[in-house]
């Protein structure tokens, strides 16, 4: 038991940097923390990783209050909008804001925390029912709206998508690609409250082909952190 818990110990390190050295400067690393204890994430962070990703906001709260403070975390998660409040003081950027009545929870609760939140926009691309997210137009209509005018609390920064969960690497890169130009549709509006920068798309899978497509930030679990178990 001790020798395995020192072998994975060892490999977060090892793991991260052999990906960090790979990625262009353009792009950012989120390190996908979600389910690991924060024994795991210490380890990322003494190997100079500083941003970590999780997909549940009282778990992201619990995590923030016990580590160092200039960690910048990410929601990349499905957000409930009850929930915001929550995560308002500290957030980086959310990623998975995906209709109008969230966005205007989380200005609300930016305003009253005197902040300014991030957020990406999260568009459809994949096929399967199953995955969050706006349709382009959907997007467009939300930045051209007055009602968007008035939410002088949140700076949209880009898109996040996620691609279909399969081996055709095909229909993969086609739906990264989606991405990208609907990243450049909404960019070319330049509507207020917005400042057009990053594409959040690429996973443990799949990272390397959507930084070739355009990706500004991959979001990595698995392949940093080791296999996920939801039972533990
Ligand atoms: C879990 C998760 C990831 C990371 O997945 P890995 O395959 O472990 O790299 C990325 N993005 C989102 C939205 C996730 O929920």
């Amino acid at each position: 038991m001790s020798t395995l818990n020192k072998q994975q110990h060892m490999s977060i390190t090892l793991q991260l940097q052999d990906i960090q050295t790979t990625l262009p400067d353009h792009v950012t690393l989120v390190a996908v923390s979600k389910t690991k204890p924060i024994s795991d994430i210490m380890e990322a962070y003494n190997a100079g990783q500083r941003v970590f990703g999780e997909n549940k906001i009282q778990e992201m709260c619990d995590k923030f209050e016990e580590m160092p403070k200039d960690i910048q975390w990410h929601m990349i998660g499905h957000v409930q909008r009850n929930k915001v409040k929550y995560m308002a003081p500290f957030v980086s950027l959310i990623h998975g804001v995906d209709n109008f009545k969230l966005l205007k929870e989380i200005n609300k609760q930016a305003k009253a925390n005197d902040r300014t939140i991030n957020c990406l926009l999260q568009i459809k691309i994949a096929e399967e029912d199953s995955k969050f997210g706006m349709s382009l137009n959907e997007a467009s209509e939300l930045l051209k709206s007055d009602a968007f005018l008035d939410l002088k609390h949140i700076n949209i920064t880009g898109v996040m998508g996620m691609a279909t969960f399969t081996d055709n690497m095909t229909q993969v890169e086609n739906e990264f690609n989606t991405l990208q130009k609907a990243f450049n549709h909404l960019k070319d509006l330049q509507p207020e409250n917005t400042v057009f920068k990053t594409i959040s798309m690429g996973m443990s899978g799949d990272y390397k082909l959507a930084i070739t497509c355009g990706s500004t930030m991959v979001r990595v679990g698995s392949s940093i952190f080791g296999e996920r178990n939801y039972k533990a």
